[in-house]
């Protein structure tokens, strides 16, 4: 496949791990030294539709994005010397397919080594931490995957103009991002629908964190109010309280370090030094 095509392909899975599991990304994505340093490019990854100037047009496929509230559109710089980075990066932000961990093995400009050398010390720091990770994002790669839902900018201007283009928390104008009110995790069970979108500033975005709306508002009942109405209005029912969903969720969650431990086993027994294994007989 044609790397632009490769591109072209991933984007809608890059730009959902923007709005689901990473909120910094977009910003970082729409950064030229990020681009540069990350893919290679001259340009940057994706470029805000109101920033780009005729002449650069053509650097940029026509294609309008809608990321955490803002519109890009990505650049079509792409020559195959991108794909091994490209690759990479889906891969370290666990969004390759297996056949593209593969081809990003296979590649020739890409020294893999074995097996890396971890002492068990540093072993034993990172472990806890990074499967966590995992499986967080894996439940909440679940939870934004449910149902058939899909929504388009036109709606999401709708919601805009719900919230009378202010912040849904505390009411400033401005610079809106796209905010979860119920977070996207094993504990609340937000999940990625329109009925559960709804305008922030920056402040309020990076304040509330992992919090609920309700959590969050608690001095501020007309806005808790006002958003449970808004979700109303979209057919949005939380699926908070729901014991079945936490007990399949618990069980994904379970099943990702389950995975990890029966990989390390297979890779442990494979490359385990084994001074006693008798010598083959022809
Ligand atoms: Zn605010």
């Amino acid at each position: 496949m044609a790397i632009g095509e490769l591109v072209k392909q991933h984007l809608g899975t890059v730009f959902n791990y923007c709005d689901t599991l990473d909120h910094d990304e977009i910003g970082r994505l729409l950064d030229r030294q990020y681009s540069l340093k990350t893919f290679g490019l001259s340009f940057p990854f994706c470029k805000l539709v109101d920033d780009i100037v005729p002449s650069e047009s053509k650097r940029y496929w026509t294609n309008v994005y809608l990321v955490r509230g803002v519109r890009v559109r990505v650049t079509s710089q792409w020559t195959e010397k991108h794909r091994p980075r490209f690759l990479a990066y889906l891969a370290a932000k666990g969004l390759a397919t297996e056949a593209e961990a593969l081809a990003l093995e296979a590649s020739p400009k890409r020294k893999v080594r074995a097996v890396p050398h971890v002492s068990s010390r540093q072993n034993a720091r990172y472990r806890g931490n990074a499967i966590g990770n995992a499986q967080n994002a894996f439940v909440r790669n679940i939870l934004s995957r449910i149902g058939t839902e899909s929504f388009s900018e036109r709606d999401w201007q709708a919601t805009k103009e719900y919230f009378e283009h202010r912040c849904a928390y505390c009411g400033v104008e401005g610079d809106l991002v796209i905010e979860h009110a119920i977070p996207i995790n094993r504990e609340r069970l937000g999940e990625h629908r329109l009925g559960n979108l709804i305008p922030a500033c920056r402040s309020c975005n990076a304040k509330k964190a992992d919090r609920d709306f309700r959590e969050f508002l608690k001095d501020t009942p007309e806005a808790i109010m006002r958003i449970e109405a808004y979700m109303d209005s979209r057919n949005y029912v939380p699926l908070e309280n729901s014991e079945q969903m936490s007990m399949i969720l618990n069980m994904a969650h379970g099943e990702v370090a389950a995975l990890a431990d029966r990989y390390v086993a297979i890779i442990n027994e494979l490359y385990a030094p084994s001074p006693a294994a008798p010598e083959q007989v022809e």
